[in-house]
């Protein structure tokens, strides 16, 4: 039987399907396994604290983390406060941010972003869902980003191209919209796993369940993935043992190869 939708805390948008009693059970077991893979997820921008993170979230809109990784050290020392970047030439920002493509654009988000941060918080990030989509270039999926790492409060999932792909793949949900995706999460998952679960999600589609060349014999969630490829190698939590390794060191180590 279809259990009812229930009701969201308010920064969480609402879920107005109705979800069959096996899709939230797939879905808790498939977060349970996520979570041995990943016991302690974390954001691959490098940041020191909420405005560099921000500022990294910012740019990796349709680029990759190694790239914003090369380019914010610069950023960062060039204008270290957001009352640094809101006063920078537009010319000198789009410069260093060239390589992270959409400069132009991306050059004015920051420096419109940063303005913001000045004028409406007195140069502190604000914590709140709400309070950051007021940022001009700060969307859900930045704010959740920001929120899950710990700099803020009230957030859902994170939903991006990864997670899009990867709860498809998994026959979760098969939707583009990503506040609908999120919405739905949110409803089959315990609020107290949110944060981290779209964390852990992000960097299994980025390591794991790849566009191209999906890793469908080593994934710790194949006997849950009705997408899955290849028959599994081994149990399933010796293939989290191998996640966790790769995860870690950001797709740098693969236990498996050579
Ligand atoms: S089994 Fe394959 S398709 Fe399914 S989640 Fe894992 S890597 Fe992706």
């Amino acid at each position: 039987m279809a259990a009812a939708p229930r009701s969201t805390p308010p920064d969480v948008p609402a879920c107005d399907v109705a979800i069959p009693a096996a899709l939230r059970t797939r879905a808790r077991a498939i977060e349970r396994r996520l979570r041995r893979a990943q016991p302690d997820p974390k954001v691959e921008l490098d940041h020191a604290d909420a405005w560099q993170l921000l500022v990294a979230t910012i740019l990796a809109a349709r680029s990759n983390d190694r790239t914003i990784n090369k380019i914010t050290p610069t950023l960062h020392a060039r204008w270290p406060t957001p009352a640094a970047l809101a006063r920078a030439p537009q010319a000198a920002v789009e410069a260093v941010v060239k390589p992270s493509g959409f400069f132009r654009t991306k050059a004015q988000a920051l420096r419109r972003t940063a303005a913001a941060v000045v004028a409406d918080f007195g140069g502190q990030v604000p914590r709140t869902m709400a309070e950051l989509c007021t940022l001009p270039g700060v969307g859900r999926k930045t704010a959740n980003v920001l929120i899950a790492s710990g700099f803020g409060e009230g957030g859902g999932i994170i939903v991006d191209l990864h997670v899009t792909r990867l709860v498809a793949r998994l026959g979760l949900v098969h939707d583009d919209d990503a506040v609908r995706i999120e919405a739905l999460m949110c409803a089959v998952l315990p609020p107290r796993h949110w944060a981290l679960a779209g964390h852990r999600m992000v960097l299994h589609g980025r390591h794991v369940c790849t566009a191209r060349k999906p890793r469908c014999s080593r994934c710790p969630l194949a006997e849950l993935c009705p997408s899955a490829a290849q028959a599994p190698a081994g149990r399933w939590t010796e293939r989290a043992a191998w996640e966790q390794v790769v995860t870690e060191s950001r797709g740098q180590v693969d236990p498996t190869a050579g």
